[in-house]
């Protein structure tokens, strides 16, 4: 391994130094769950109503709300949830906890079909190389979620709902209608898939949470050309902390600098060398998804289909580790709650198919 690079990850915060839970900055905490992030936003910093930005990955229901009852007390409860957009991984939780909640759920117009029902997301692209996570995009899920009546647009002036503070800002590219969030006062901006702040497309990378600027995930983003005006967009805001929705929050100087670069050098940066959409973007309106180009063929294909069931296997066992820790720590939280002992032994439970979403109460 280089030794800039060895000294890259011995200077930089990664995912053994950092809690799950973590400050971003005044009245604002991210939550890692897994391989992504969600936020929570506070009116004030000390004060007021907040809301949930993202939910995380089906099953994740439960950590989430644990995560807000650590910051704002027992039976805590969001004002709204508010997406910056709904692939799965961003929307996995959405309808139980605005179900458990019943809270409104804002995103922009253009991101509506995927959230009540409507339409699917364009399919992955997982020819766009980079590593493991993007060989498995093929398998994950893209269909809508469905919130129904909870479902609102945000509002057309920029401004965001109990957050007086913030407004959106649209970030298409990644999806039609993703949306970051900027707070003029000390420049704190949550990108959601915009920019995120690892290598994505890495399964390596993802497990270390190694931090550096990078453009949206390569295997979701169906319109490359609308990508990179939302970089140079955001960019242009110039902010001082940047939360994204995968990797650890990054700020200051090598925040501003990594950022102007992927602005300006994005097709070399952050375009993928080949891809279903690098030359042709996948087109949609209000109703969802209206063409997609044909899929790309690729001549390492073969080879990413038999690296698929080692990565994947891979990724199943790190996921299943992680959900049967969380469930040890709640099956002792029951046992003290409700006095059962030694009844369920901890390694007893089901196993899950990360990629189908599943109940989270009957699952917990
Ligand atoms: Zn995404
Ligand atoms: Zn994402």
């Amino acid at each position: 391994m280089p030794e800039d690079h060895l000294n890259h990850l011995k200077a930089r915060p990664n995912r053994a130094t950092t809690p799950d839970l973590q400050f971003v900055a005044p009245g604002v905490w991210a939550l890692r769950n897994v391989f992504v992030n969600l936020f929570f936003v506070r009116q004030s910093p000390n004060a007021g109503p907040w809301v949930l930005v993202d939910a995380g990955l089906p099953g994740a229901a439960a950590k989430i709300r644990h995560a807000a009852e650590t910051l704002f007390g027992n039976g805590a409860r969001p004002a709204a949830i508010i997406m910056t957009h709904g692939h799965f991984d961003h929307a996995g939780a959405l309808e139980t906890l605005a179900e458990h909640w019943d809270v409104p759920v804002y995103a922009h117009r253009l991101e509506m079909p995927y959230l009540t029902g409507l339409s699917s997301y364009p399919p992955p692209d997982p020819t766009v190389g980079g590593g493991a996570m993007a060989w498995m995009s093929g398998l994950y899920p893209k269909h809508p979620y469905q919130v129904g009546p909870r479902a609102h647009e945000l509002p057309e002036d920029g401004s965001v709902p109990e957050l007086p503070e913030w407004r959106w800002v649209h970030t298409p590219g990644h999806t039609p209608g993703h949306v970051s969030f900027f707070r003029e006062s000390d420049r704190v901006l949550i990108a959601g898939d915009a920019f995120v702040t690892t290598k994505q497309e890495s399964a390596m990378a993802v497990w270390e949470q190694r931090q550096e600027v990078h453009g949206p995930p390569k295997y979701f983003t169906c319109d490359w050309r609308a990508a990179r005006e939302s970089v140079e967009k955001l960019a242009l805001l110039r902010p001082a902390v940047a939360a994204t929705g995968h990797g650890i929050p990054m700020r200051g100087a090598a925040l501003h600098q990594e950022l102007e670069e992927l602005a300006q050098h994005f097709e070399e940066l952050a375009v993928p060398a080949q891809g279903r959409y690098v030359d042709q973007p996948a087109l949609a309106d209000e109703l969802g998804v209206v063409s997609v180009p044909p899929p790309a063929s690729n001549p390492r294909t073969p080879w990413i289909i038999g690296g698929l069931a080692a990565t994947a296997g891979i990724g199943l066992g790190i996921w299943l580790r992680q959900r049967r820790q969380g469930r040890n720590k709640h099956v002792q939280r029951s046992r003290r709650n409700r006095q059962h002992h030694l009844d369920v032994p901890a390694n007893s439970y089901p196993t899950v198919d990360p990629f189908t979403p599943i109940d989270e109460e009957a699952g917990y």
